[in-house]
Order: structure tokens, then C-alpha cells, then sequence
């Protein structure tokens, strides 16, 4: 975990402002019987575009906070998971180098012995040295990951 400010969150609270203010008038119906009062609600534009009765911009913003929130913890997450694959794909990575270490001494091992057949004095050659290109690959492979 890093402590380096959102600066996202940021940007995002900035474009949220409380801007105009006005009073929102609102009349009865002419039918409806009541007295020609009017109701008042104390407006806000947010700088964002909405507007809003003025005691509910707080919430808006909280919950504008709040999606952006989650959505970049969603973030850290699917970034975190990706990680734990590629470390995974690591650790098989070495244990098929590993692998490859030990089939290329087993092979040589093979070459070199006085029992060695004939088909496999012909093929272990070319067997040992295509695991050799794989193990040079595979090793690179490892090096990148580690940079
Ligand atoms: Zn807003």
C-alpha cells in the first residue's frame, strides 16, 4: 500500500463545488384548496451540474467520495490479483527451469555412459541441446521478470 495522495479523489472533489445558491419557490396548486403559500428550498448548483436542496450537497459529494472509493479499491484488487498470477506463472516458470537443469545432466549423464544405445548416442545430442535453448529462454524470461 503506498500513502500517496488519490490525485484523482482530488480532481474529483474539486469538480463538486457548491456554487450558486438560490431559493426554489414552489406554489400550491390552484386547485388543490390550499392556502397560495409557497414552499422554500434553499438551492445549491453543484459545479458538477446538478443541482440540489443545499443540506444534501454534503451527501452528494460523500457519495460521489464513496463510488470513486470502491471503484479504485475494485482497482487495487484486479491490480493485486494480476499480480498473484504473474508470480504464479514465476514459480512454475522456475520449477520448469528447474526441471530442465536436471533432464539436461540426467541426459548428458546418459550420453556419457558406456551403456548408452545406439538410438540414444543418436537423439540425445539434438534432445539436449533444443532443453539448452529452452533453458537460455526460459532464464531470460526470468531475468525480465525480475527487473
Ligand atoms: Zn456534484
Amino acid at each position: 500500500m503506498t500513502d500517496a495522495p488519490d490525485p484523482g479523489l482530488t480532481d474529483l472533489i474539486a469538480a463538486h463545488q457548491a456554487a450558486d445558491r438560490w431559493t426554489d419557490f414552489e406554489y400550491p396548486s390552484i386547485f388543490s384548496g390550499e392556502p397560495c403559500v409557497a414552499t422554500t428550498t434553499k438551492m445549491v448548483n453543484c459545479s458538477c451540474g446538478e443541482s440540489m436542496p443545499a443540506e444534501t450537497h454534503a451527501a452528494h459529494v460523500a457519495l460521489v467520495v464513496a463510488q470513486h472509493t470502491n471503484g479504485r479499491m475494485a482497482e487495487l484488487r484486479d491490480v493485486k490479483a494480476e499480480r498473484n498470477e504473474l508470480k504464479a506463472i514465476v514459480v512454475r516458470v522456475r520449477a520448469v527451469t528447474e526441471d530442465l537443469v536436471q533432464n539436461i545432466a540426467d541426459d548428458e549423464k546418459t550420453l556419457r555412459s558406456p551403456n548408452v544405445s545406439v538410438g540414444e548416442a543418436q537423439e540425445l545430442p539434438a534432445v539436449i541441446n533444443v532443453q539448452k535453448i529452452y533453458l537460455k529462454d526460459l532464464r531470460a524470461a526470468l531475468e525480465g521478470e525480475q527487473q
